[in-house]
């Protein structure tokens, strides 16, 4: 979708700019052109005003919203005189979602970014997706909603661009299974007895990759791992026994393809996610980008190791979710932020979480299968309940 002031800007939107992968956007769109290239028609944050209101005003930005009625004020404050519109809350987000942008980056972080993204698939956006809990939750309703609105699915997560850039759409009945390479987190070597003792800022630290606190410390756990198996399995249409996990400590690889005649096909590359940002935003083409560059002569070896499922249980419940299937997946994403932001708040131990992840999937596990979004939402919020009353 172009500019309607008759130039040849791409009209885009990006919801979470201020975080990470926001932040990783605006400086993507910023190398391929920024805006004599692109046209920002709405950016949207939380708490960070200030960024938000930077990034609108470097941008040009149509509308600017905070998520949080609270900010609404000093966001609106430090707008003042430019002509940005300001919004804030649940309407707000929506309000950006429904922007006439033909290609928004889904960044929220977890299940407040559902809402905003089905929006802006429903009217038919390109949906270049990081927030994996729409899928997680919401799977084959989310995928439904892209379908119906006609527009695209840009998978931004890098293990899922990576089998998006070498699963070629002719093959696909030719899939054996797909391998997603996980870093394997700063606990790797760790024992059960030290990971007991674990707290928030020893588990934020990732050896690889820089990202919000929250998929951080679910990388450190390895339930971003488990998030991005039942992301992988909606995503690519995949049985649950087509997902292998495989730690490599040096994500060099960031996913890979197995195929029915032996071949695997990989990509590989720094651990930099404007790579697939950049990807995302100028499929099916190829973008240049001034990310770091392979040298294979200094990095000499690559190294896999199967994961422990005993110190890392979240991915056994990824595949209990898939098994399972229904609403298990919203459950347990549900009962898994609950935890988190108990076990950042100090209120519950590191390996505590998958404990209340597990009890609160058994106690909901005879859930009917969802057949609305409502019924999507309405797990999710029986599973932050109970869990709330394990912590
Ligand atoms: P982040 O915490 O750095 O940023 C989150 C963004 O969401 C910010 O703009 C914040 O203002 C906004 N936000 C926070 N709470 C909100 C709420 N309640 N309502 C509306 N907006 C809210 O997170 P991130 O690391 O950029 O991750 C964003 C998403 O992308 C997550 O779903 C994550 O799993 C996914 N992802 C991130 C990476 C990465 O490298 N950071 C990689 C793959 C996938
Ligand atoms: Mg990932």
């Amino acid at each position: 979708m172009t500019s309607g002031n008759g130039t040849n800007q791409r009209r885009i939107t990006i919801l979470g700019s201020t975080g990470s992968i926001g932040t990783n956007t605006l400086d993507v769109v910023q190398h391929l052109g920024g805006r004599d290239a692109f046209e920002v028609m709405a950016l949207t944050g939380n708490g960070n005003v200030a960024l938000l209101a930077e990034q609108a005003r470097a941008t040009g930005a149509r509308l600017a919203v905070t998520a949080d009625d609270n900010h609404y004020a000093s966001l609106k404050d430090a707008l003042s005189g430019t002509g940005i519109a300001v919004a804030s809350g649940r309407s707000g987000l929506i309000e950006a979602a429904d922007m006439d942008a033909g290609w928004v980056m889904a960044a929220i972080v977890g299940n407040a970014g559902l809402a905003p993204t089905l929006a802006a698939a429903r009217r038919g956006a390109d949906i270049a997706l990081a927030n994996k809990e729409c899928l997680v939750s919401a799977g084959p309703l989310f995928i439904e909603a892209v379908r119906r609105g006609g527009g695209r699915l840009l998978p931004v997560d890098s293990e899922h661009n990576a089998i998006f850039q070498v699963l070629e759409e002719h093959q696909r009945h030719a899939v054996e299974r797909i391998v997603l390479t996980a870093s394997g987190g700063p606990f790797r070597k760790s024992t059960l007895a030290e990971m007991e003792k674990v707290t928030a800022d020893t588990a934020r630290a990732h050896p690889n990759w820089s990202m919000g606190l929250k998929i951080s410390i679910d990388s450190a756990s390895m339930f971003n791992k488990a998030l991005e198996m039942i992301e992988a399995k909606h995503l690519f249409d995949l049985d649950p026994e087509q997902i292998e996990v495989i730690v490599h400590p040096q994500s060099v690889i960031h996913s890979m393809v197995a195929y029915s005649d032996g071949s695997v096909l990989a990509q590989l590359g720094c651990p930099d996610m404007r790579t697939a940002i950049g990807y995302a935003l100028s499929h099916p083409r190829r973008c240049n980008l001034p990310v770091e560059r392979l040298d294979f002569a200094k990095l000499s070896r690559l190294d896999f190791e199967a994961p422990d499922e005993v110190r890392f249980p979240a991915l056994r419940l990824a595949r209990l979710a898939m098994q399972r299937g229904g609403t298990q997946g919203a459950v347990l994403n549900g009962a898994k932020e609950t935890a988190l932001e108990a076990f950042i708040e100090g209120r519950t131990g590191f390996l505590k979480m998958a404990d209340i992840v597990e009890t609160v999937m058994d106690a909901l596990c005879g859930l009917p299968a969802p057949r609305s979004m409502e019924d999507v939402f309405s797990a999710d919020e029986k599973a932050r309940q109970l869990a709330a009353g394990l912590i």
